[in-house]
């Protein structure tokens, strides 16, 4: 040990520094105190001439009996005095971050390039048996500060807010994490996407998220539903999804007001909206409900009640190549999915209406048309009559618990 202490007071070093390199010896205590404490062993054993080759400004401030000590205003050579200049950090982070509503921050560095190669140099000479990293003893020294002037709490795990300080150019910069909002939906209205997209003026994505950001002033937003529906279906079923918020300098939202305000729209419907975190989004996505539709199926000659009947064959499995329509985006694959029942309702001589209920995944405009004989059975290839989706809801979205 006494070895160590006299290698690294071979330079000026500031309590912390010095401190810091025995952290892991005795807990309930700071570094700065560790620092405080083998400085004045240091100073006793210099006056005793067992400790050489030391700076002697190490121990300005000390009163020795024998020993006449030159003041200087040497810096710490390690930190370069960053430790002596907390409380300026932190009140500069308190600026940055009032802007934001939070109740969980944390605090990150990136500390100066030659301040790590000077960190690494002193290990080389003493080992780092017992060191801590610079770094990891600035964030909590500073997040101890922040606590306690905010009176929020230091959390790793999901803070609300980061504050990195990149300490090689003396900035701050505040990140904050997404808020995420999940809810059901209904799209009353054919014609609007799912998600954002150029070709559309809206989308059940702007319409849920115009209130929230407002509310919450966040930069972007992107939306996570259960499954999709074609632009011209209707979703009259509560499709569960996330709708994520990025940048938001407000979190604690009134979601009973936004729903309101959502719920003006004619097209969009919204119910149950509360806060979850990251976990729910894989979650949403991940699910494969079971959906029931409604399709208005027209066909090419008039089909009597009784070759309707035969629709009922429809129920099992139907292999399904990947639709031409989509197949400039997704690759082609063969897929197997369960039609599970059918429903069906003739209304005019060649108009019907069909429920069905199917497993996830599956095309249902395509288990209509047949798409040319990769999707089989179909309507067309079951009645030998060519049919077409005129019209597509989905009338329901089987529960899945979150
Ligand atoms: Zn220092």
């Amino acid at each position: 040990m006494i070895e160590r202490i006299g290698k690294i007071l071979e330079k000026k070093v500031c309590d912390n520094c010095l401190g810091r390199q025995f952290s892991q010896l005795l807990t309930g205590t700071t570094n700065r105190e560790r620092g405080r404490a083998l400085r004045f062993f240091a100073a006793m054993l210099y006056e005793a001439g067992e400790l050489k080759n030391v700076d002697e400004s190490n121990f300005i401030g000390f009163e020795f009996r024998t020993k006449k000590i030159k003041t200087s205003k040497k810096r710490c050579w390690l930190c370069d005095d960053i430790f002596e200049n907390l409380e300026r950090f932190s009140r500069a982070a308190l600026k940055k971050i009032k802007k934001y509503e939070f109740s969980t921050f944390l605090v990150g560095c990136r500390p100066p390039r030659e301040l790590l190669k000077r960190e690494e140099e002193l290990w080389e000479k003493t080992g780092i048996e017992f060191c801590e990293p610079f770094k990891a003893e600035f964030n909590r020294e500073v997040g101890k500060l922040i606590e306690k002037t905010t009176g929020k709490k230091g959390e790793t795990l999901k803070p609300d807010i980061v504050i990195l300080f990149d300490l090689e150019n003396w900035k701050i910069e505040v990140k904050s994490n997404p808020l995420y909002i999940f809810g059901y939906y209904q799209k009353l209205v054919r014609g609007i996407p799912q998600c954002k997209w150029e070709h559309y003026r809206t989308s059940v994505e702007q319409i849920i998220a115009r209130p929230i950001m407002k509310v919450s002033k966040g930069v972007d937003h992107s939306f996570h539903g259960m499954g999709r529906e074609d632009v011209s279906a209707r979703c009259l079923g509560w499709r569960p999804f996330v709708i994520e918020i990025k940048e938001p300098k407000k979190r604690k939202l009134d979601l009973k007001k936004i729903t309101e305000e959502i719920n003006k729209s004619s097209s969009v419907k919204v119910r149950s909206l509360r806060f979850v975190d990251m976990e729910t989004v894989r979650k949403v996505k991940e699910a494969r409900p079971d959906k029931t539709y409604r399709a208005l199926v027209v066909f090419e000659r008039p089909v009597s009640e009784k070759e309707l009947k035969k629709l009922r064959m429809l129920v099992g499995e139907i292999k399904q190549k990947t639709p031409t329509r989509v197949l400039h985006r997704r690759s082609d694959i063969t897929r197997k999915r369960m039609v599970k029942q059918v429903k069906v309702k003739k209304l005019s001589p060649r108009k019907a209406e069909l429920i069905i209920k199917a497993e996830a995944g599956l095309y249902i405009k395509e288990l209509i048309s047949g798409d040319d004989g990769r999707t089989s059975p179909s309507v067309s290839e079951i009645l030998g009559v060519k049919s077409e989706c005129r019209e597509l809801d989905v009338i329901k979205i089987d529960r899945v618990n979150l």
